[in-house]
């Protein structure tokens, strides 16, 4: 690989500042893949994507939103990052959406924190769960599909137990297939 792949992520609406700091030393620091910046302006959560029957947010909607108004130039990779609870037609939820082989991605960490399961707050955890998710779908944006080592980072997490038990690194194989589509 050439050089690392630049990442910016970009905050939807409110989040604490501090966790998108220790994400972006996370994913450079464990990872030796990504240069990770952080955008200084937040963009607002589209009206729109909210749908009252669910209380959810639609994914596509907050995509495109990032998409229009991200200046993403200097950046390989643009990972939105929203605190509220994301689905598309035919899933209950989902923890984020990517453009496979692409440039956009989103995480919701709206179900990464124990507390959505009535568990005692833990921020190494919570942290833990987004550093995996980002990944994740950084991974889609490289062009992976997913992984069936359930270990492996690109494994597809149903519920927040897959999540906790894939790593937050690619397996052999899915590093192997990054070597060659990057
Ligand atoms: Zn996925
Ligand atoms: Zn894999």
């Amino acid at each position: 690989m050439k050089s690392k792949i630049k990442v910016l992520i970009q905050p939807i609406g409110e989040i604490r500042k501090e966790i998108i700091r220790k994400l972006a030393q996370e994913l450079n620091e464990k990872l030796n893949l990504f240069n990770t910046s952080i955008s200084s302006k937040i963009i607002p959560i589209p009206k729109e994507a909210f749908n009252p029957l669910r209380k959810q947010y639609y994914s596509p909607i907050i995509m495109k939103e990032l998409y229009l108004r991200t200046n993403s130039k200097d950046y390989d990779k643009v990972l939105g990052i929203i605190d509220r609870d994301l689905y598309v037609k035919g899933l209950n939820f989902i923890f984020g959406e990517a453009q496979l082989g692409g440039k956009y991605a989103i995480i919701s960490i709206h179900r990464l924190k124990p507390q959505f399961y009535g568990q005692l707050p833990n921020e190494q955890l919570f942290l833990e769960r987004m550093l995996k998710e980002a990944v994740h779908e950084i991974g889609h944006t490289i062009g992976l599909k997913h992984c069936r080592n359930k270990y492996c980072v690109m494994h597809f997490s149903n519920n927040i137990l897959d999540t906790d038990i894939k790593g937050y690194k690619f397996c052999e194989k899915c590093l192997a297939k990054i070597f060659k589509l990057l």
